[in-house]
């Protein structure tokens, strides 16, 4: 199925593109002209992604610019400028400093949306401690987990989270020597610290040790979307990409007013959540609350948002919202929408349209990749349904691969419209430079130069990428390869269908055949003859070969935290197989038919990773 092409004239847009003519860029880019463009620390002291962050901008004249404004859950609003968070990430730093914290010990955090979780983040990357923010629903066993991989020594959390998700657990966290609890004015658990105290107590100077840009920053855990989440470590030098990606993918001003709804627990809240926004000097929004129509709408309206950032799921609540929360608002400062972590099926990017003036512009990259790779860009059009095409500085590829274990090889294809793997050629910036305790499971992401991604694409004639599915989910049915991607695509274009996920399930003839997992738009029943509808309409746009074989519906689909949907625990029900690691399952999945669990099942619009 395809939908047409949304067309662009640069000459339409309201601000002049940072990427304007899509070739004639990727040419003229190199990454050693992206790093010029960044500060560097003083005296050729290297390359600190802190210092870019903040200290530049509160060194110079936009020092009194609100780097964030924080919206509380209770509606309180607090601007945090550059100047302030300077102040109070060098005092951060001294925490540590003081503590007897190493450059390179591992800092978790464990907060919600707070001030002090961009604090201590960019604070401990002024001391080059290795920052690993976790997602704050998690429960005790997913942190013990990350920090028992990461060797945390230092756990910056509240009062609350401590006490219910680590106490119990404090003499497993064998590495652990310091709790920071950055409420604990009315009362501290035992063996914790007041970082309040400490901050105050710390001196409010602070001039960053020297840096080398390959030392490392930041580790990030996947999403577990396939398996047990990998922890990708990040080095400073992955700023060069989080800021020309920013400029070129989300095309970021400095006038800017941008939010991204991406928990920092997952890599987009940080690269895009934190860390390419304030290197570029643009004032970010910060919700502390989760996903709630209402106050999604009014916080684009009210805060002004010119460039937004968020995710699939989402937007699919917000289709599924209908029009009424969003006609009464002036949505006219938004100028831009983006994007990412799983497939945005062209039914969403199209609805952008009608609803915000917009199409949806889809981007793709991973924990590993550091920054977006692949992405629609402002002033080209967009094919809906498409990922768009490689950011500059980044070389894609489809391979096959080839040889054996002994003799690992890819084959390059050159014609368009094959499907194969996307991979990467190796050496961007924010590339991962290990995955934590696993140097096989890295080394074998590498052949022959190419990084290779386990995500299965096809690129068209003209570079647009087409997501097909991750090459664990690939259904193998009568000598057809299909994408889960594909069909699910399909589904959602049928107007009762909010979102779709397909598995491919045992079949004596075929192998596989498809299966698929649907929810419907609220007020939709859910009777046969929708179901043979459904049915009929996926085999007319699919063929019989690659449509589903059996549709059911559900009342919710499983998801991890990050807002993608975990095809593997579909199969795993279905076929009576072990689950593994459910450690970021959102909510604890239970395929309940429609109906029976009232009107509507709990569901979050996912915390945002790519
Ligand atoms: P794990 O590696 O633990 O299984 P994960 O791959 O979901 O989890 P992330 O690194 O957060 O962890 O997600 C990256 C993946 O998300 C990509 O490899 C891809 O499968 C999917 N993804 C991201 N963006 C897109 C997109 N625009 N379209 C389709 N898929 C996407
Ligand atoms: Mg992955």
């Amino acid at each position: 199925m395809t939908w047409p092409t949304v067309q662009k004239d640069p000459e339409d847009l309201p601000v002049p593109p940072n990427l304007e003519e899509y070739r004639s860029a990727r040419v003229g880019f190199t990454w050693d002209e992206a790093r010029a463009a960044l500060d560097g620390l003083p005296d050729g002291a290297g390359l600190n992604i802190a210092h870019e962050a903040v200290d530049r901008h509160a060194n110079g004249p936009n020092a009194d610019r609100t780097a964030i404004r924080w919206l509380a859950k209770d509606d309180r609003v607090r601007d945090i400028t550059f100047r302030e968070l300077a102040e109070l990430t060098d005092r951060f730093a001294n925490v540590l400093k003081d503590l007897g914290v190493e450059a390179g010990e591992r800092v978790f955090l464990l907060l919600g949306r707070v001030p002090s979780l961009y604090i201590a983040a960019l604070g401990a990357m002024k001391h080059r401690a290795v920052v690993s923010p976790m997602f704050s629903a998690f429960g005790p066993e997913p942190i013990r987990q990350r920090m028992e991989i990461g060797s945390g020594t230092v756990l910056v959390t509240s009062r609350r989270l401590y006490e219910r998700k680590v106490a119990g657990l404090r003499d497993q966290l064998g590495s652990l020597k310091h709790v920071l609890i950055v409420d604990g004015a009315d009362g501290l658990p035992p063996g914790t610290l007041d970082l309040e105290d400490l901050l105050a107590a710390a001196s409010p100077d602070h001039r960053i040790a020297p840096t080398d840009p390959e030392d490392p920053a930041l580790v990030h855990f996947t999403s577990g979307t396939t398996g047990q989440p990998k922890g990708a470590v990040h080095v400073h030098e992955a700023v060069v990409a989080h800021t020309a990606t920013a400029r070129f993918a989300l095309d970021l001003h400095p006038d800017d007013v941008y939010w991204c709804t991406a928990d920092p627990g997952w890599v987009t809240g940080t690269s895009y959540g934190i860390i390419a926004p304030l290197a570029l000097g643009v004032t970010m929004i910060v919700d502390e609350a989760e996903y709630d129509t209402e106050r999604w709408y009014s916080i684009l309206e009210e805060q002004r948002v010119t460039v937004w950032y968020t995710a699939p799921t989402a937007i699919r609540m917000l289709m599924r919202a209908g029009d009424e929360p969003r006609v009464h608002r002036d949505l006219s400062a938004l100028r831009f929408i983006a994007s990412v972590g799983e497939p945005l099926n062209a039914p969403a990017v199209v609805w952008g349209q009608e609803a915000f003036g917009l199409p949806i512009h889809d981007n793709w990259w991973q924990t590993e990749t550091g920054a977006i790779m692949v992405a629609n860009f402002v002033a080209s059009d967009v094919r809906p349904g498409s990922m768009g095409r490689p950011v500059p500085g980044i070389d894609v590829a489809i391979v096959h691969r080839v040889g054996d274990d002994e003799h690992p090889g890819v084959e390059v294809v050159e014609e368009p419209d094959v499907e194969g793997e996307l991979a990467l050629q190796a050496g961007w910036p924010s590339m991962f430079r290990a995955y934590l305790d696993m140097p096989e499971r890295y080394a074998s992401c590498f052949r022959d130069g190419w990084y290779l991604t386990r995500d299965l694409a096809r690129r068209d004639a003209d570079g647009y990428l087409w997501f097909l599915g991750r090459a664990d989910d690939v259904i193998k049915s009568a000598g057809h390869l299909i994408g889960p991607t594909e069909v699910e695509s399909v589904l959602t274009a049928h107007e009762a269908v909010v979102e779709a996920g397909v598995i491919g399930v045992p079949d004596p003839v075929a192998g596989e055949v498809v299966k698929a997992f649907v929810t419907l738009y609220p007020g939709i029943e859910a009777t046969d003859e929708l179901l043979r509808e459904l049915r009929g309409f996926a085999r007319k746009r699919l063929g019989p070969a690659v449509a589903p074989r059996e549709i059911v519906v559900a009342e919710r689909l499983p998801k991890t935290r990050s807002g993608k949907i975990m095809r593997r625990l579909l199969k795993a029900r279905e076929l009576g197989l072990p689950e593994g690691d459910l450690s970021t399952l959102e909510t604890p999945y239970d395929a309940t038919p429609p109906g029976a669990a009232g009107t509507s099942a709990p569901q979050g619009a996912g915390e945002g990773a790519p």
